[in-house]
């Protein structure tokens, strides 16, 4: 049993290239994989799942066809694409995972999460994030016209773009504590997330149990991602 963790692809229908690189992944790696889990952040931006252009449909049709050839997929929402549903896992053939999800990988008990929730010395984000991901403001953002969200999302990532700029660079970070309360909530040992673009594979002890912490990296032409075999759990970059 094979399991591929991947996140912060952010493909994004102006940089073609990017989506260019996800369909070889899919068809050189993934589908030799049984599972692929996708840990959020799989678009830059996401306007809903009615969003029709190069990289959503790429997307769609790549997923769906590695569902086809036997893979199975798992999709996250992340900071960024908050807006994916159900349509567009049934329209890839995945299936909508929460975050946080716990799972059994490498015969281990695995937290996985996409990671912005980790984050929380950004307290201008942790204000934000339930409001975004509110059931109140989700339905309305989404009964908008499409080309008023292509706006509307444009201009959040300019102003979020703008703030990033002025925070150190410790506050876009996981927070320690966080991590080890989230660990110590899911009875979890082993924790893997994205969001942070800094590929890592840390290990610490806590409460004199060894703890591991995966790190997904963000993708250009490649990317870094975690590969789960009956082994173990490994980062690998690619290509
Ligand atoms: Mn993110």
């Amino acid at each position: 049993m094979t399991t591929l963790l991947i996140s912060d692809l952010h493909l994004d229908p102006d940089v073609p290239e990017r989506t260019t690189a996800f369909a070889r992944f899919c068809e050189d790696v993934a589908v030799h994989a049984d599972a692929l889990i996708i840990l959020g952040d799989l678009f830059e931006a996401w306007i809903g799942d009615d969003a029709d252009d190069p990289a959503a449909n790429t997307v769609r049709r790549q997923l769906a066809q590695l569902a086809n050839q036997g893979t199975r997929c798992l999709l996250m929402q992340g900071n960024r694409d908050f807006l994916m549903g159900e349509r567009l896992a049934a329209d890839c053939r995945a299936q909508a995972i929460p975050d946080p999800t716990v799972r059994q990988l490498a015969t281990q008990t695995v937290l996985l999460c996409h990671g912005d929730a980790l984050c929380t010395d950004d307290t201008d984000y942790m204000r934000l994030r339930p409001q975004l991901r509110s059931d109140g403001f989700q339905a309305a953002m989404l009964a908008r016209p499409q080309a008023e969200r292509v706006l509307i999302g444009r201009d959040a990532r300019e102003r979020s773009r703008a703030a990033n700029a002025n925070k150190p660079d410790a506050i876009m970070d996981v927070n320690q504590c966080a991590v080890d309360d989230a660990m110590d909530s899911a009875g979890a040992d082993v924790i893997v997330h994205g969001h942070t673009h800094r590929p890592g594979d840390h290990r610490w002890t806590h409460a004199g149990r060894p703890r591991r912490r995966l790190v997904l990296g963000a993708w250009e032409n490649g990317c870094v991602y975690a590969r789960a075999t009956a082994t173990g759990l490994e980062l690998v970059s690619w290509p």
